[in-house]
């Protein structure tokens, strides 16, 4: 599995930085986001280290399919199945995490 030594998000996917889990198989891993945007706000990440959803895209578009089934699992078990998924794309888009992460946004009604 590549990692890169200096990702936050490898880090967590490795253990060595605590998470709260949300969901985990060989591929992908799923934990609360730190600073929640909605009542449940989850980042779903690849095991793999890609840097956007454009790179993931590009190499695996499988694992981003596989990303989309695990945010509607989610938002099936939070708020039935009504989500909002983003996938921040660049420091100009807001991105500050270059793991890509897709962030799950559900368990309410959302503003438009
Ligand atoms: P971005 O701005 O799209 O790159 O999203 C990064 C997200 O990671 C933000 O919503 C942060 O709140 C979240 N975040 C940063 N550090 C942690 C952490 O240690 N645990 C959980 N979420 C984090």
């Amino acid at each position: 599995m590549s990692q890169s030594d200096d990702c936050l998000f490898c880090k967590i996917i490795a253990g060595q930085i605590p998470s709260e889990k949300v969901y985990e198989d060989d591929t992908t891993y799923a934990f609360k986001d730190i600073n929640p945007k909605a009542k449940v706000h989850v980042l779903i990440v690849p095991k793999q280290h890609f840097a956007n959803v454009a790179e993931l895209a590009r190499e695996d578009s499988a694992q981003l399919g596989h990303i989309v089934e695990v945010a509607q699992q989610i938002a099936d078990r939070e708020f039935h199945g009504a989500y909002r998924l983003i996938f921040n794309t660049g420091i100009d888009a807001g991105q500050t995490v270059f793991h890509v992460h897709a962030h799950v946004l559900t368990g309410e009604t959302l503003d438009e």
